[in-house]
């Protein structure tokens, strides 16, 4: 653009803006533009993927950042890749994790592991370029693989996660992904867990036809009962691990992680100092101390697993009273998400709109296919519900307006 085209236009109007051609590749986020619609106050949302906000431990979150305000580095710009104390904390947990060492230089420190995922496919991925996600997918990532210019090829999902079966098939007939992305616990939407067994054979294939699996897992220590499941990069070295405060601890630090080799995160590094030179020095800093504190750590996760737990029975239940037969319902293992299916080919689109008159939020399962079809496709009949937010009483409030909204014949 010229210095002319900056000037002010007095008659006319504001000149036209031009954006760039990448923007017409990226879908909006369904569930960003539904947080709107459902933040009114008498709505209660199962749509936003939001953490108990009453599970947060802001007292001990308030105690560690009076701490680290004690010290100058705390409201300084530090280093790109995260302060070395928190990549430390991080690389031991992900040794722990995942069996394999983990040292400070494979960890790059991010706002959130949004962030993370982006600078990765910046990195990573050249417009054009093929790339597998999960069908239905986490938007997120298929946001960020179109803002990359990717070709997004979806590889359907069952009850334990990722078909690895029909990758494979895929990948012996040629296709040559550059990565492939996996929710692989506990998967934003469907809930579901990759299989250990699917894990090994994924971080085979990523070895033998030389791709990358980015395993995002944010919900893995979310199990309810037993240790979380191994990781993905247990079983290989092909596979980049993203992490994040934001489930187990609160989202609001804006903490999260991606560990890969190091010249991957090297070049992801050079890739965040234009994106926004540093992280906040200060909720670093309250991070590492949390995580730093592995007792208390581990009590805060499981309190939070059992509560969760509670909390998906209460909607479990819920779900069944008031709809019986009519609804299919996955039964959660961890994670934050229940995913339904009407049995009688519901429009859960069309169904949105009656649930908000009668209060209550979810999202459509059309807003989480790959191709975005305008009937909503295979998952037009089916929604996600969000168990985290509510304690017991207000979920099961929450699905009998559901359960109200649905009996209403379209107007
Ligand atoms: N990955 C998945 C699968 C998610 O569900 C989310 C949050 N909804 C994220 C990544 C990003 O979380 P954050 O940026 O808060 O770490």
């Amino acid at each position: 653009m010229t210095s002319t085209d900056l000037r002010p236009r007095s008659a006319g109007g504001a000149p036209p803006i031009r954006l760039a051609a990448r923007l017409s590749g990226i879908r909006g986020s369904a569930i960003r533009d539904l947080l709107t619609l459902t933040a009114r106050d008498d709505v209660l949302s199962l749509a936003g993927g939001l953490p108990a906000a009453d599970l947060m431990p802001r007292e001990r979150i308030a105690e560690a950042a009076e701490r680290a305000l004690a010290s100058p580095t705390a409201v300084q710009y530090s280093e790109t890749a995260g302060l070395g104390r928190l990549r430390e904390v991080v690389a031991a947990h992900e040794t722990g994790r995942t069996g394999r060492p983990v040292g400070p230089a494979d960890v790059v420190v991010t706002s959130g592991s949004q962030q993370a995922l982006d600078l990765l496919a910046r990195a990573l991925l050249d417009p054009g370029d093929p790339v597998a996600v999960e069908d239905p997918v986490y938007v997120g990532a298929l946001q960020v693989l179109q803002a990359a210019g990717a070709d997004v090829h979806p590889v359907p999902l069952d009850g334990e996660g990722m078909r690895v079966d029909v990758l494979a098939a895929r990948l012996a007939a040629g296709f040559r992904p550059r990565l492939v992305h996996t929710v692989s616990s506990f998967h934003n939407p469907r809930g579901v867990t990759l299989g250990q067994e699917r894990r090994r054979d994924l971080a085979g294939l990523a070895e033998r036809y030389g791709f990358l699996v980015v395993e995002d897992d944010p919900y893995g220590l979310l199990a309810f009962d037993g240790d979380p499941p191994r990781p993905v990069a247990a079983h290989g070295d092909h596979v980049v691990r993203l992490g994040s405060a934001s489930k187990v601890l609160a989202p609001s630090l804006r903490v999260g992680w991606l560990v890969a080799p190091p010249v991957l995160a090297a070049a992801v590094e050079r890739l965040k100092q234009s994106t926004d030179l540093c992280g906040s020095s200060l909720t670093q800093m309250i991070t590492a101390e949390l995580l730093a504190d592995e007792e208390w750590f581990a009590g805060h996760v499981v309190g939070v697993r059992r509560e969760n737990r509670g909390r998906a029975a209460a909607l479990t239940a819920a779900v069944d009273a008031e709809f019986g037969p009519a609804v299919t319902r996955s039964t959660p293992s961890g994670g934050m998400f229940c995913w339904l299916e009407f049995a009688d080919g519901t429009d859960t689109a069309a169904l949105l709109p009656r649930a908000l008159e009668q209060g209550v939020g979810f999202v459509p399962g059309g807003a989480f296919s790959v191709d975005a079809p305008v009937d909503g496709g295979a998952l037009r009949s089916a929604a996600r519900l969000c168990f985290a937010t509510y304690p017991p009483d207000l979920l099961r409030e929450a699905v009998r307006r559901l359960a109200r909204a649905s009996r209403r014949p379209d107007s």
